[in-house]
């Protein structure tokens, strides 16, 4: 039995969503005993917890740099 396989289009639909988190050279750190601005607003006011720290301005979470 032979399975006939479809052939891409030459030119496929961009169908991929839009990706919500910046790619992995673009994480950024919090680190501790420095001024941290907010990759996304700019603040500088942050929630620090054990693993992350949140901006205090727009809730975005980056990890403590150890
Ligand atoms: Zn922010």
């Amino acid at each position: 039995m032979k399975i006939r396989l479809r052939r891409p289009r030459s030119a496929p639909p961009a169908a991929t969503p839009p990706v919500q988190q910046p790619p992995p050279e673009q994480i950024r750190w919090y680190v501790p005993r420095k001024v941290n601005r907010c990759p996304s607003c700019g603040e500088s006011q942050w929630l620090v917890g054990r693993a992350l720290a949140e901006c205090g301005h727009c809730a975005l979470a980056l990890p403590i740099a150890r």
